[in-house]
């Protein structure tokens, strides 16, 4: 038997398995047991392999989170003694451990100013359900139990569990679990390019602001706990924030008292070109989450992290907080960020996001604009999008059937890369060690499946 063929039958039981066992994440199973699941087995650097043996360079860094590539062997150590050493131990009632104790301190030194005290959790979906939870509390202990609103923006992506989901925008995440909860609402986003028309961004971006204000104005700043927000809007298909939109959102936050919690999820760690896209977009956050590039992905984790005004009367409270999962801190997935925050400083990764390696990726990125697919390329550090367009001069969209998006992201699978299609907006978000080389490959076979997909619908 030639290994191909033991390689194919593997992944064919591997299949089987998955199909009959196994709920995927944002599936559609009905497809999936008829397509067979993708079994990625192993990577390193900035490519995937499958289970045929398949090289992928991995355009999304997973789920944009994988900062310092794959394989690397300082996060592997740096796991592997920690689960020698203190496989687990809680942080409940008093009890701390030393890595939780030390990611707490170095996240101190990272975090856009202020942001100095931490809460530890696994996802960034927990982050945001408890930061929903810390906000509240903080109300009530300000003697202010009406201000319980939170707004966020439409198609704004914060997670999957009941309260993050009611953060979200994105309105296909609501339906199915009768979301959103009550004291929920959402206002416009920056989306230019969609819904901007005629008007300049930077006009479109006040426009988008000044929702939050009249909601506010709606519903009474007294009723209004908080205003939810990304730097830079990922799974809605990166919306960047035109000059002038966060100076806005921020003097309207301040007039009616209203907090700032920024989603730092995808924007944290290097990937906007600073530490946080609140450094990047000179927003001064009340309270932050952050997860993803936290660990790279590499464990399970996510954090809240909370400014003095916050962060004072929550620690000041003579009662305990009646919050906590088995796993926060937990010791080898805080023992894991370490070392990833350890590599990023060490390789300047930050530094190179915004510096050359961020400036490489805007440049190969702006190029692909001549293709008459595209609509538009916008980005920011190691992020980007490309619109694939019916007409790039009235930004008119193809419809829906043409699934430009998913025609273009599929030709990428099959020629090695993955990027990522939101609607016809194709994604990228690279590991933050990519080099200039790979970056000429990674843009290379873009444009190639642009082509692939032009042929087909053009
Ligand atoms: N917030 C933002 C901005 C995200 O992009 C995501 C996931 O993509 C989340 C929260 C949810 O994180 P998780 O999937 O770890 O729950």
């Amino acid at each position: 038997m030639s290994q191909n063929t033991a390689l194919s039958n593997q992944t064919k039981r591997w299949q089987e398995m998955d199909a009959a066992h196994h709920l995927h994440p944002f599936t559609t199973h009905k497809d999936l047991a008829t397509k067979g699941a993708r079994v990625i087995t192993h990577a390193e650097g900035v490519y995937l392999y499958d289970s045929e043996g398949k090289r992928m360079l991995d355009g999304m860094a997973g789920l944009w989170c994988v900062q310092v590539g794959y394989g690397r062997e300082e996060l592997a150590q740096a796991g592997y003694k920690a689960l020698k050493e203190l496989s687990y131990y809680n942080n409940f009632f008093q009890t701390t451990n030393q890595y939780a104790a030390e990611l707490s301190d170095k996240l101190a030194e990272v975090c856009p100013k202020g942001i100095d005290r931490f809460f530890f959790a696994n996802s960034g979906s927990e982050g945001n359900d408890s930061a929903v939870k810390i906000i509240r509390y903080y109300w009530n202990l300000m003697g202010k139990p009406d201000k319980k609103t939170i707004i966020a923006r439409k198609k704004s992506y914060h997670g999957v569990t009941l309260a993050a989901a009611s953060l979200s925008g994105l309105t296909h995440l609501h339906p199915q679990a009768d979301l959103p909860l009550p004291g929920f609402v959402h206002v416009e986003c920056p989306d230019w390019f969609a819904e901007g028309g005629d008007m300049t961004p930077e006009e479109y971006g006040l426009k988008a602001a000044h929702s939050l204000e009249e909601k506010i104005l709606e519903l009474g700043a007294d009723n209004v706990a908080a205003f939810v927000a990304e730097p830079v809007q990922g799974a809605g298909g990166l919306i960047i924030p035109p000059k002038g939109y966060w100076e806005e959102i921020q003097r309207i936050c301040r007039k009616y008292d209203v907090l700032l919690h920024i989603d730092e999820v995808i924007c944290g760690f290097g990937r906007t070109g600073q530490w946080f896209g609140s450094d990047t977009f000179g927003i001064e956050p009340d309270m932050i989450n952050m997860a993803k590039g936290l660990s790279s992905g590499y464990q399970p984790l996510a954090a809240v992290g909370l400014g003095k005004r916050v962060g004072d009367v929550i620690f000041n409270s003579d009662e305990e907080w009646s919050h906590g999962f088995t796993y926060s801190g937990h010791p080898v997935a805080c023992a894991v960020a370490l070392a990833n925050l350890e590599v990023i400083q060490k390789e300047k990764l930050v530094e190179k996001a915004g510096g050359a390696t961020g400036a490489y990726f805007q440049k190969k990125l702006a190029e692909l604009a001549d293709h008459p697919l595209v609509g538009e390329t916008r980005g920011v550090g190691l992020l980007g999008a490309i619109e694939l367009v019916k007409d790039r001069k009235t930004r008119a969209k193809f419809d829906s059937a043409t699934d430009a998006g998913t025609r273009c992201r599929n030709h990428c699978f099959s020629n090695g890369l993955v990027m990522r299609a939101i609607g016809d907006t194709m994604v990228l978000s690279p590991p933050l060690t990519i080099t200039e080389s790979e970056m000429d490959n990674l843009f290379g076979l873009a444009r190639h499946c642009l082509d692939l997909t032009a042929s087909e619908i053009g």
